[in-house]
């Protein structure tokens, strides 16, 4: 298999077609090799236009999706960003290309041991690696240029919009465990700006202020 061909070919047919156009976030995703973050038994199917699963009942999102939420946080370069539901690490590794520092949170150990060896392997050395409840945040590194939150959402988590920066940028789907609304949320003072854009499905964020578990 030719990966760095169909990652070529992922950019120009699933993020470029359906208008991304930051040439940062593109260029992130032409360089990041996804291959190397599902299991391998599904290498093949790394760069298809889907989700995968990775094991624990999670997926890796598909590429879009990663692409669309990483473009909304509108990242220049000197941002510290927070990310909710490390997973395979992908969406980690894709952050750590744009900004300055990335936070992961992951609530499943064994997921979270995993992504880490496998961004030990990629050389990016700006990201660190927490297991731990992403509902109630990261107030050590706080506050955030940027936030985003790779699980749905039942309701805004209140701990991560008190942790984001004025002037900065939630990023998070909001809705059932089934369907939600890609959702961003921008601080500007004391006033909360949300913007809804495009429906998604993704798996449950589970913690105090997510869903419970069952
Ligand atoms: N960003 C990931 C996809 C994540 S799937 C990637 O690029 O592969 C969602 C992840 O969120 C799952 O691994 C799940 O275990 C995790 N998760 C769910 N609730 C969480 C919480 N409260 N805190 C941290 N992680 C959580």
């Amino acid at each position: 298999m030719d990966y760095d061909k169909l990652r070529q070919q992922m950019v120009d047919l699933q993020i470029i077609s359906r208008g991304i156009s930051d040439p940062r976030v593109l260029d992130a995703f032409r360089r990041v090799p996804r291959h190397i973050f599902v299991p391998e038994d599904m290498r093949d199917s790394a760069y298809s236009d889907c989700a995968l699963p990775i094991g624990n009942g999670q997926t890796i999102s598909q590429p879009y999706m990663v692409a669309a939420m990483t473009a909304q946080l509108k990242l220049k370069g000197n941002e510290t960003v927070l990310e909710i539901g490390t997973g395979s690490g992908y969406q980690a590794a894709i952050l750590s290309q744009l900004c300055q520092r990335v936070i992961t949170i992951e609530r499943v150990e064994s997921l979270l041991e995993k992504a880490k060896k496998i961004i030990q392997q990629t050389g990016y050395n700006n990201i660190k690696f927490v297991t731990g409840d992403g509902t109630l945040g990261y107030p050590d590194s706080a506050p955030y240029d940027g936030i985003i939150v790779t699980a749905g959402c039942p309701r805004i988590p209140q701990p991560l919009v008190d942790q984001l920066k004025d002037k900065g940028r939630l990023v998070l789907p909001v809705g059932s465990t089934y369907q939600q609304v890609l959702t961003t949320v921008f601080k500007a003072g004391n006033e909360i700006l949300t913007e809804e854009s495009i429906p998604c499905v993704f798996v449950p964020l589970i913690g105090k202020f997510g869903w419970r578990e069952v």
